[in-house]
């Protein structure tokens, strides 16, 4: 008589989620961490303490509230000492002092029941967590919070370098393999040159990405065709797994700005952000408003006066004026506080959105079928630009360069607006690509097949 083995149950994996600084690194990882906890994971999230801004000690408390059994792991950062690459800004500050303190959080890692199976970390603490995957004998993935296309160029960094240090460029391209080549002013200053911290940090993490088990993106197949290609084509790196886009979660907050929403009409509103840590310069920001009022759109404007929100105290009608405010009141509508931009974009009335082209805005975007208007201000954004241009998602004036290289006119805005606002064939190809990527969400779409095979190898790794 044949008798039966039962296998024992394997239990389900215990990840760790480690963030770097700033609202555009903390929001992919708190939503990853919501994902991995419905699909039946034992979750530890690392909270840096203390945090660069209010908005991010903010939403650790709302999450930890709406989530209480992933568990919240403090981390506390030791004294910062300033070392020979650190520049005045307070997320690189912060960057380098989470590196820094990183040796702090082994003996915390070691000590977590259940044991972890994997931590998932931030490309910019890659170089010091790569030690952990024999230390303590877990799985190491690296979710990087930029595009695959940005990621590629980071990626290829090191072999961008001739041997005098400069940028091997061909009439004013760089070739990076499956890519073509690229514009390099659309790459940002601070990456070319060698001895700039930036190109230091990227250079360092992403030389140790072959050893680590696994690459994560927020991003989908049918939107970075090429780069997703191209990374998984490059035998020396780890598997590419772009298991975007990311689902957002509840949040228990009252959301901002829809009763005024729901008085306009469908796809009437050009929503306007910037981002977590962007502010215009005082001047553009009142080229922008008179931009605005000059175009007669419809507008959610959500305006930063300062990159750190806690610095950020000026009254909305002291940046503005007053008599903006009057004039444009049926017009549109400012506001300084944190909004809640998934459901905004979400919001029927919404029919286009002037961005920075941070990568999160961008695959929110695209997720919900809002077209972009590109307006890159600093680092990954004009290479994400290229991604929505050539998605069809939207469409980026070159001419108005990085944030601090020019002046752009009011009458100038105001055309683009006009024109932008007008919708046809951009807004017909944005709702293509919402509806591709509820295509990879699916259980079987692309993004979705690959989380849940990483995660039964976790299982099956117990
Ligand atoms: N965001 C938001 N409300 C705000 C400002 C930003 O919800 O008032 C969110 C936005 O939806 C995105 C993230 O913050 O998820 C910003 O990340 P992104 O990569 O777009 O830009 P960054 O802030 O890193 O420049
Ligand atoms: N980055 C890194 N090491 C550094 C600095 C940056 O690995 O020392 C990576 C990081 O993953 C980041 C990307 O470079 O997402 C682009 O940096 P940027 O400042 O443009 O974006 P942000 O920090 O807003 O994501």
């Amino acid at each position: 008589m044949a008798t039966t083995t039962t296998k024992p149950e394997s239990k389900p994996p215990h990840i760790a989620l480690f963030p770097c600084a700033g609202m555009g690194h903390l929001i992919p990882f708190l939503r990853l961490a919501a994902m991995l906890d419905s699909r039946g994971c034992t979750v530890t999230f690392i909270t840096v303490q203390p945090t660069v801004t209010a908005a991010e000690s903010d939403h650790l408390s709302d999450f930890f509230t709406l989530y209480p059994h992933i568990r919240r792991l403090e981390f506390q950062l030791l004294p910062y000492k300033k070392s020979k690459f650190t520049n005045e800004d307070p997320f690189f500050i912060q960057m380098e002092s989470i590196c820094s303190s990183v040796h702090v959080l082994y003996p915390l890692l070691q000590s977590l029941s259940p044991s972890l199976s994997a931590i998932i970390a931030d490309l910019p603490v890659t170089s010091r967590i790569i030690h952990l995957a024999s230390d303590l004998s877990i799985s190491i993935y690296i979710l990087t919070t930029t595009s695959a296309r940005f990621f590629s160029v980071m990626n290829h960094l090191p072999q961008l370098a001739d041997n005098n240090n400069n940028t091997r460029c061909n009439n004013g391209h760089i070739e990076i393999p499956g890519l073509g080549p690229m514009d390099v002013s659309n790459i940002p200053p601070a990456m070319l040159n060698p001895d700039h911290f930036f190109a230091v940090g990227i250079t360092s993490n992403v030389s140790s990405l072959s050893k680590v088990n696994g690459i994560l993106i927020n991003t989908f197949t049918s939107f970075e065709p090429e780069a997703i290609d191209a990374l998984k084509n490059n035998s020396g790196i780890a598997p590419i797994l772009p298991i975007g886009p990311f689902e957002c979660f509840n949040t228990p907050k009252a959301p901002n700005n829809l009763e005024w929403l729901d008085e306009q009409r469908p796809e009437s509103v050009l929503f306007i952000s910037f981002g977590s840590r962007t502010a215009l310069s005082k001047d553009q920001i009142t080229e922008l408003a008179n931009g605005l009022e000059k175009s007669r759109c419809k507008f959610l404007w959500a305006l930063k006066g300062s990159k750190v929100d806690k610095e950020d105290k000026e009254k909305i009608e002291n940046i503005l004026g007053k008599s903006f405010i009057d004039r444009t009141m049926n017009q549109g509508k400012v506001v300084k506080e944190w909004v809640n931009q998934e459901q905004i974009l979400a919001h029927p009335s919404v029919g286009g959105f002037l961005s920075h082209c941070g990568w999160n805005s961008v695959i929110e975007a695209a997720k919900l079928g809002v077209p972009i208007l590109a307006w890159p201000q600093h680092g990954d954004q004009k290479v994400n630009a290229e991604v929505v241009e050539n998605g069809g998602l939207g469409t980026w004036i070159r001419d108005w360069g990085w944030g601090t290289e020019k002046m752009v006119d009011s009458n100038e805005i105001a055309e683009k607006i006009k024109e932008f606002m007008v919708g046809g064939n951009l807004r017909v190809r944005a709702k293509e690509m919402k509806v591709k990527a509820q295509e990879a969400r699916e259980i079987n779409g692309s993004s979705e097949g690959l989380l849940r095979r990483m995660l039964e190898s976790l299982k099956n790794k117990e």
